[in-house]
């Protein structure tokens, strides 16, 4: 198994953490929906189009998959460019299944709610949260710092994934 070299590609990009996980062991609850549908102003964009896909349709294609990359940084940005390029790499390698998931910020505001819309397509990716998956529980479970955050000056942990194999 070569995926240790993911994890070594997180670590040079900039990750704090950086594990391969078993999906199985990824929490997954649908009430996720229920706070992207009432409470984000990003709801409806491209990377959260509930026209797409809704959580309860994409567990089950999530969990086709043995193995994740989970990613932990300081910075979303960061984070999600450490995803797009592990998937980027893994498929070259041979993975050809290898998707990421992440808050997409390829652009300040995204605008997008069609693919035609976006303005970085070969980059736009659903957010894990909105394809149903608990990121805090899901990060707690394997010994990993997450809070809701109260002010703007906290450090914020931001997480990725790379759904593998
Ligand atoms: S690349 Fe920009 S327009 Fe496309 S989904 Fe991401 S934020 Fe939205």
């Amino acid at each position: 198994m070569d995926m240790e070299r993911y994890v070594n590609l997180a670590y040079e990009m900039g990750a704090v953490d950086a594990l391969i996980v078993e999906v199985p062991e990824i929490v997954f609850d649908h009430r996720t929906y229920l706070k992207c549908a009432w409470g984000c102003p990003e709801f409806g964009q491209l990377k959260c189009s509930p026209d797409l896909i809704k959580p309860w349709e994409a567990e089950p294609l999530l969990r086709r998959y043995r193995l994740a990359l989970l990613i932990h940084t300081h910075r979303k940005e960061l984070a999600n460019e450490i995803a797009w390029e592990v998937e980027r790499r893994a498929f070259l390698d041979g993975h050809y299944w290898a998707f990421a998931l992440y808050d997409c910020h390829g652009c300040d505001v995204c605008a997008a709610s069609s693919r035609q819309d976006c303005a970085n397509p070969e980059k736009a990716r659903p957010g894990e949260d909105f394809l149903g998956i608990d990121v805090y529980a899901t990060v707690r479970k394997f010994g990993l710092p997450i809070e809701v955050l109260t002010h703007k000056e906290q450090r914020q942990d931001r997480y990725a994934f790379v759904f593998l194999e």
